[in-house]
Order: structure tokens, then sequence, then C-alpha cells
């Protein structure tokens, strides 16, 4: 295990922002990922996972500690069964998933990462979610050093959200399991999805049609990241009870709502009230601005300060509380 010292983080991030860190790390086994904890626990500075950086942003003053970039690759297939490595790119993995024609992963082509980040994360899109197919996951306790399982259940999915999300960084992510399903069963009722394959009955349509309408339709919604950054979705669209949806609703009856069964809870499109209510399409702060295609998105110019970022953030959050008495969080991790 080498440890760097002094490096530049923007690199590693996709919203090309950020200072440096004082240590750094690129951890390609779970004795690396023990290593590095220990010298952290040695020296008395905290640590930062790193997986692709696509869910970060990570201010100009840097990172005081020690980062730890996940490199454990890999993929192996028993079954219906995949085992990812965390640092493996998680796009790579749907892809292996399709081309083994494994259904499951399929609607979530095209998110930028790593399948650890999109475990912590709960990625989802297009109607699916990563709770929905992981079975386990592999951990390091920094507390105890022990290597655990962790069921589906412990990992206490939500929307956009999962246990690692509130432990303090105290468990690292090193594998994941996914049960796919080997009979076809594809999940094409999201809007979007549902108008590419109209004129198809579900039992007809190939899994290898569904990863390119998804990566399709995705085409032109972000920045183009050779261009500028961006770290997707700023912001989690808020749950709301239903009772004060349906009040929000009645002052704005055009306004979609869309219900969250599993929290018994109504997800409100938070776009459609930036755009349609606030009128915030445009908003800019420096070299920061919501995206134009679609206004949840923060893009940011090369250069831009992190500070840029965060004020039109906050200018966000304000505006929505003060007119609207909605608090809104970030999706996008702030270090
Ligand atoms: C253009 C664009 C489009 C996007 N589209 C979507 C989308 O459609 N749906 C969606 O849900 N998200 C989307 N995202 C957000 C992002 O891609 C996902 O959240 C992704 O899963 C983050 O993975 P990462 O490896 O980059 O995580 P990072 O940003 O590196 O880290 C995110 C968090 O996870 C922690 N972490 C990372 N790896 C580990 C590990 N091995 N063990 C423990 N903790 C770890 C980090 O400490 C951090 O807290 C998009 C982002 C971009 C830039």
């Amino acid at each position: 295990m080498h440890i760097e010292e002094n490096i530049a983080l923007a690199p590693h991030t996709t919203f090309f922002i950020g200072g440096r860190a004082r240590f750094f790390v690129h951890a390609k086994t779970a004795d690396d990922v023990r290593d590095t904890c220990a010298f952290a626990r040695d020296k008395n500075i905290p640590v930062l996972v790193l997986g692709g950086g696509s869910n970060m942003l990570v201010g100009d003053a840097g990172f005081d500690g020690i980062v730890i970039k996940i490199e454990l690759d890999g993929i192996v297939q028993d079954g219906g069964t995949l085992v990812a490595g965390s640092g493996e790119s998680w796009d790579k993995v749907v892809a292996y998933a399709v081309e083994k024609k494994l259904w499951g992963l399929e609607n979530l082509s095209g998110i930028p990462g790593s399948v650890g980040g999109a475990v912590v994360q709960g990625i989802g899109a297009y109607g699916a979610a990563v709770g929905q197919t992981l079975s386990w996951v592999e951990v390091f306790d920094r507390d105890n050093g022990e290597i655990k399982k962790m069921s589906n259940s412990e990992c206490h999915f939500g929307y956009r959200d999962s246990f690692f999300k509130h432990d303090n960084e105290k468990h690292i992510i090193l594998r994941a399991a996914f049960t796919l399903s080997l009979s076809a069963a594809a999940t094409i009722s999201y809007k979007d999805l549902a108008a590419k394959f109209s004129d198809s009955s579900v039992e007809e349509i190939d899994i290898q049609a569904v990863r390119s309408a998804v990566l399709d339709i995705r085409k032109g919604k972000f920045p183009d990241l050779s261009a500028e950054g961006t770290a997707g979705s700023f912001f989690k669209n808020p749950i709301m009870s239903v009772a004060d949806a349906s009040a929000l609703k009645q002052a704005y009856p055009d306004m979609p709502l869309f219900a969250m069964p599993e929290t018994d809870g109504v997800k409100v499109p938070l776009a459609w009230l930036l755009d349609h209510v606030l009128g915030l399409h445009g908003a800019r702060v420096g070299g920061a601005r919501l995206f134009e295609k679609q206004i949840l998105v923060i893009a940011a110019d090369r250069q831009t300060s992190s500070v840029d970022v965060i004020t039109l953030a906050r200018d966000v959050q304000k505006k929505v509380f003060d007119e609207l008495k909605i608090k809104i969080e970030p999706e996008v991790k702030i270090i």
C-alpha cells in the first residue's frame, strides 16, 4: 500500500471541484483498506471513502485526513447471482448483467460511479432501485476491524438512502452481491420508457433493448462531463404526508404527485416546483447554475469554486422554504 500526500481531489470527482487531500491511497484489496484505516487511527486523522466521486462536492479547502479511493474490482457470476468488487464501475456491472441476460439492473444503466457508491446512495432510476436486487454486501467494520456480511434488510434502503449514509463512515463496503432474474421481466412503467416501448408487448422486450433505451433517454439529460462538472441531481425530491401533499396540490392543481407505497408518503416533484412555482429556471451563482435540461441538476463550469455551488444550493433551499415551507435536502454528499 502506497500512501501519497497532498493529492488534488478535483480530478477524482465528477464536479471537478475540490482542494487537496493530505493523504491519499488507492485501495485495491481488503488489506489495503484495513492498513489505511490503521494508519488513520495511528495518526488520529479522519477517513474519507471515495468511489467514483460522482455524488460528492468537495470543498476548495480539500480534506485534512486520508482519502481511500476504493479500487477493489472484479465481477463473478454464480447462476443468477453477480458478486462485484465495490470499486468496480457500476455501469460495467450493469452491462455484464445485460450481456448475460440477467434481469434487474438494466433500468439502472448509465449511472456513473462505483458499486460501493451505488449501495451507499441507494441509487434509483426509471422505476428501479439498487435495493430491489442487492442480496448482501461485505463490509469492513472500522471499529473492530472485522469483515462481515450484511443482508439487504440490514442495509435499510429508502429513497436515495441507506444505512451507510448514517453510520459515520464506520463501514467500508468491499463487495456486493445482486440476485438477478434469469427469466425476462422488463419494467417499463416509467413514463419515458413506456413511450419508447409503446408498440411492444412486455414479453417480447429484449434486455439489451431496455438498456439501450435507458442510455438513449439519459443522453442530453445531464451536462457533458468532458466539458463541465456535475454530481447529477443535487437535491432529493421531498417526501410529504398525504395530507400535506394534497394541500400543496390544491394550491398547484397541475403538479404531478407520485405515491411512495413503501413510505406511506407522497413524492413531490421538486423540479416541477422550482420551474413552475419558483421560476428558478436559469438560476446561477458564479460558475454554478441550475442545468437548463433538468433543473434539479447543478452544472459547474471548470474552475468553479465550491462556494458558488454551495451558495446556489442554499439559495434554492431558502427559496423553497420561504415560499413553500418545504425543507429540501441535498442528495449529494458535501465534504
Ligand atoms: C451525470 C450523473 C448522473 C447521475 N444519475 C443518477 C441517477 O440516475 N440515479 C441516482 O441514484 N444517482 C445518479 N447520480 C449520482 C451518482 O452517480 C450515484 O449516487 C453513484 O452511485 C455514486 O457512486 P460513487 O462511487 O461515485 O460514489 P462517491 O461519490 O464516490 O461517494 C458517495 C458516498 O458513498 C460513500 N462510498 C463510496 N464508496 C464506498 C464504499 N465502498 N464503502 C463505503 N462508502 C462508500 C462515500 O464516502 C460517499 O459518502 C448521477 C451522477 C451524475 C454525475
